[in-house]
C-alpha cells in the first residue's frame, strides 16, 4: 500500500466520511451497510497510520497492514452477507492469517518493504477476490450488478498494480523501490486506486439508498397486518390491459368474531387468513387486502371458471383449517365473488365492483360459498345463478 502525499488526506477524509455514513445508514437500510461502514473505516485509519511518525516504521506497517487487510475482509464480508452466501469465515480467516504472518515475516524477520507490499496486495486482492467469486452470479438489481462489477475491478486493479509493481522492482535491472515510489507510474497507480475506491464507495451508497427507498416503498405497498399488498401496491402491479380474472373474498361474520374473542384474536384470524390465500392460491396471483377483512386477487390468464375452481379450493382449506388454541370450537369461513375481466371493462374497478356484487350475493344466500358470473358455481349448499358476464 504506497500512499502518495497527495492522497495523504483526501483519501482517508472520503472514506471516512463514507464509512460513518454506511454506519448510520444502518438503521434504515438493508444487511451489510454495518460490514461496509467498519470496512471503509477501516481502510481509512490504514491510511491514516504514517501520520503516526513518532511510531517505528516496523509497528506502523503492521498496523497499516492488519487494517487494509481487515478492511478487505468486511467488504467481502459485506458482498457474502448482501447476497445471502455463505460467509466462508474459516477459509477467509485462515488466508487473512496466512497473508498477515507472510507480511509480518517480510517487515520483521527480512525488514524487506517491497516484499511486504506485495503481500500486502495479494492479500487484499484474495480477501475480495473469494467472495466476488462466490456472489458473481447473485445479483438480479442492477445497483448490485454494478456493486459487484466494481468489486471485481477492485480486485483485477489490486492484481494488475501488484504485478506490476513486482515486475518494475524486480532484482537485477529494475527500480529501487526509492525510485519507484517517486515514479509517475506509482503516481497515477494510486491516483487510479483511489478513483475505483471511490467508485466503490459510490456503489455502495447506491445500494444503500436503494435498499432504503425499496424498504419505504414496500411498507407503502404493503398491509402491515397481513403482509399482503394493499390498494396501491396491488394497482401499481396489475398490468396495463390486464388479462384474467378478479376474485374478491370477505369473512363470513367477523364482527362476532370480534366480539366474542377480541380485537387481537380477530387481527389474528386476518394474518392467518392472509397467510392461507398465500398458500392456496395460485403462484402467479396477486392478491391485496382492501381493508377491513375484504380480499381481492387477481389471476393472470384464468378464465372466470379456473379463477371460480381456486377460490373453491380455497374455501375448502379454510374449512377444513384448525383453529384450535385461537378460536376453540369457531370456525372461519368466508364469501367469494368471481368474475372475468371483460374488454368492455373500461378500468380494473369495474370488474371489481361486479365480483363484489356476486360476493354481495354469496353472503345473502348463505354465505360460505363462491359465486361465478356465468353458468357454472361452487356452491356446496346450494345453486346460485348469477348473471352472465357482460
Ligand atoms: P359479513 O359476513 O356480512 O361479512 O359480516 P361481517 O361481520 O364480517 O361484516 P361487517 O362488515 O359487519 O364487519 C366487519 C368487521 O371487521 C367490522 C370491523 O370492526 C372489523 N375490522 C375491520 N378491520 C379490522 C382489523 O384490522 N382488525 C380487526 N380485528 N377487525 C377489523
Ligand atoms: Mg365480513
Ligand atoms: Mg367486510
Amino acid at each position: 500500500m504506497v500512499l502518495m502525499d497527495n492522497f495523504a488526506f483526501l483519501l482517508p477524509f472520503f472514506m471516512t466520511v463514507f464509512g460513518v455514513l454506511f454506519l448510520l445508514a444502518r438503521f434504515w437500510s438493508g444487511v451489510s451497510a454495518t460490514q461496509w461502514g467498519l470496512g471503509f473505516l477501516a481502510a481509512a485509519a490504514g491510511f491514516c497510520v504514517p501520520l503516526m511518525s513518532f511510531a517505528p516504521v516496523v509497528v506502523q506497517a503492521l498496523l497499516a497492514d492488519f487494517l487494509f487487510l481487515a478492511a478487505f475482509f468486511l467488504y467481502g464480508e459485506a458482498l457474502l452477507v448482501r447476497f445471502g452466501k455463505s460467509l466462508t469465515r474459516p477459509l477467509r480467516l485462515s488466508l487473512a492469517s496466512i497473508g498477515y504472518l507472510a507480511i509480518a515475516f517480510a517487515v520483521v524477520v527480512w525488514g524487506d518493504l517491497r516484499s511486504e507490499l506485495i503481500f500486502s496486495d495479494i492479500a487484499c486482492a484474495v480477501l475480495i477476490g473469494v467472495p466476488v467469486i462466490q456472489v458473481v452470479r447473485a445479483p438480479r438489481r442492477r445497483i448490485d450488478v454494478v456493486l459487484v462489477a466494481i468489486c471485481g475491478l477492485v480486485l483485477v486493479e489490486t492484481v494488475t498494480r501488484v504485478s506490476l509493481f513486482a515486475l518494475l522492482t524486480s532484482s537485477g535491472d529494475g527500480l529501487s523501490l526509492e525510485s519507484y515510489m517517486q515514479s509517475a507510474y506509482a503516481y497515477y497507480s494510486q491516483l487510479g486506486a483511489s478513483i475505483i475506491a471511490f467508485l466503490l464507495a459510490l456503489a455502495v451508497l447506491g445500494t444503500v439508498v436503494s435498499d432504503v427507498i425499496g424498504r419505504y416503498r414496500h411498507a407503502a405497498e404493503h398491509d402491515a397486518l397481513s403482509l399482503l399488498l394493499n390498494r396501491r401496491g396491488f394497482d401499481q402491479r396489475i398490468p396495463k390491459q390486464p388479462q384474467g380474472a378478479i376474485v374478491v373474498g370477505d369473512i363470513d361474520n367477523f364482527k362476532d368474531i370480534n366480539d366474542r374473542f377480541g380485537h387481537a384474536i380477530g387481527d389474528l384470524v386476518i394474518s392467518s387468513f392472509a397467510e392461507l390465500l398465500r398458500q392456496h392460491f395460485p403462484k402467479q396471483a396477486i392478491i391485496a387486502r382492501f381493508g377491513g377483512e375484504e380480499f381481492v386477487a387477481f389471476l393472470p390468464d384464468h378464465s372466470a371458471n379456473e379463477a371460480g375452481t381456486a377460490a373453491e379450493k380455497f374455501r375448502k382449506a379454510l374449512g377444513a383449517h384448525s383453529w384450535e388454541g385461537i378460536l376453540s370450537d369457531r370456525q372461519i369461513s368466508a364469501s367469494f365473488g368471481v368474475t372475468a375481466i371483460a374488454k368492455s371493462d373500461f378500468a380494473l374497478q369495474d370488474a371489481i365492483s361486479r365480483a363484489d356484487a356476486y360476493l354481495y350475493d354469496a353472503k345473502r344466500n348463505g354465505r360460505n360459498r363462491v359465486i361465478v358470473e356465468g353458468t357454472k358455481q361452487f356452491d356446496h349448499i346450494k345453486l346460485v345463478h348469477a348473471a352472465p358476464a357482460r
